[in-house]
């Protein structure tokens, strides 16, 4: 039986892992995908405090995973966590092909694209139609692209696509923006970013490849069209939180409510990260949050 089960292998879980081992936990993370989460997506961090000139997001997750890898009470679980159940000395987290038995769970499982859904959306998914700017961006070298969104991920993604394509055009339903104005700031000053706000995407068409996007004007109710290549969503996210839905209660938004310690209504089962009802979800606090889960699950565990 491991002392404590991580789900998700992103910055708060990882940092969770750190502090639960340095403890002398035997811990598992239970990660689907290749550990680092949103770390991954993004190209390079310029807010997380100790980088001067930023970090790419490839490297902190990797130098994370180096760190955790190294403790001889670790092991990675490459496979889904389905269901969380209490049993009388812990709980068992449902994977694919077994249960994995444990005294404590910390749930770090972060979230995943929200989806437009117009037409042509799925269409041309992977044929111009993209979530991730930092995987597909390279694709788009010298072409014209669109960005959808107001948030931190929509300018970060139209900054850093717009070092390879020709022209970038920022759709927004809004005239003011979600995201931090240090970003708004960069963007405004990039003279192949082009601001479409208060327009919303209709439809993407296309001739096997993307090839134009509709936009309506939300004010005027007018129709338009640009002619792009690429079209990058980055309307935000959906939590990884429906597998915990029949154990634990969760905002109507999906996040799971935790109180300042990582502490969710039940006794050693834990959540930290994005997936948790907050105000800032940056790298940032997700590893703090991650330090306060790990070494809470420690002292819950050293009371047993
Ligand atoms: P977000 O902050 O929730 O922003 C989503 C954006 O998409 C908003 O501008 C929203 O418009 C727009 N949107 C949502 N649904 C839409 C729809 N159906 N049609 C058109 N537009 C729609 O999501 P995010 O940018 O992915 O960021 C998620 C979290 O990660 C945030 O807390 C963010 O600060 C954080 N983050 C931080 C960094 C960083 O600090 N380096 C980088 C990336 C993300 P409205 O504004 O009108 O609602």
């Amino acid at each position: 039986m491991l002392d404590l089960t991580i789900i998700g292998a992103g910055p708060a879980g990882m940092t969770a892992a750190l502090y639960a081992l340095r403890s002398g936990l035997n811990v598992g993370i239970i990660e689907q995908g290749a550990p680092g989460g949103q770390l991954l997506k993004t190209e390079k961090i310029d807010n997380y405090p100790g980088f001067a000139d930023g970090v790419l997001g490839m490297d902190l997750a990797t130098n994370m995973f180096i760190q955790i890898s190294a403790f001889e009470n670790f092991q990675l679980i490459n496979d889904t966590a389905k269901k969380i159940t209490r049993t009388s000395n812990g709980f068992t987290v449902d994977i694919s092909t077994e249960k994995v038995e444990t005294k404590a769970v910390i749930i770090a499982t972060g979230g995943y694209p929200r989806t437009l859904d117009i037409p042509g959306e799925k269409e041309y998914s992977g044929k111009g139609v993209s979530y991730c700017a930092i995987c597909d961006g390279f694709f788009f070298k010298g072409k014209i692209v669109a960005v959808i969104g107001g948030g931190n991920t929509a300018l970060e993604d139209a900054i850093y696509l717009s070092s390879m394509a020709k022209e970038v055009y920022l759709i927004h339903r809004r005239n003011t923006f979600r995201g931090s104005k240090i970003l708004v700031d960069k963007l405004k000053s990039l003279s192949n970013v082009h601001l479409v706000l208060e327009k919303i995407p209709v439809e993407i068409k296309g001739d096997n490849k993307v090839s134009e996007i509709v936009v309506k004007d939300v004010k005027k109710n007018v129709i338009s069209n640009l002619y792009v290549n690429g079209v990058f969503l980055a309307i935000g996210q959906i939590m990884n939180s429906d597998f915990v839905k029949e154990t634990l209660a969760t905002d109507d938004t999906g996040h799971i409510v935790v109180d300042e310690k990582m502490k969710s209504v039940i006794p050693g089962l834990f959540a930290c990260g994005d997936v948790i009802t907050k105000d800032l979800r940056q790298v940032s606090t997700a590893v703090g949050d991650g330090a306060i889960a790990g070494q809470m699950a420690y002292e819950y565990l050293s009371k047993l």
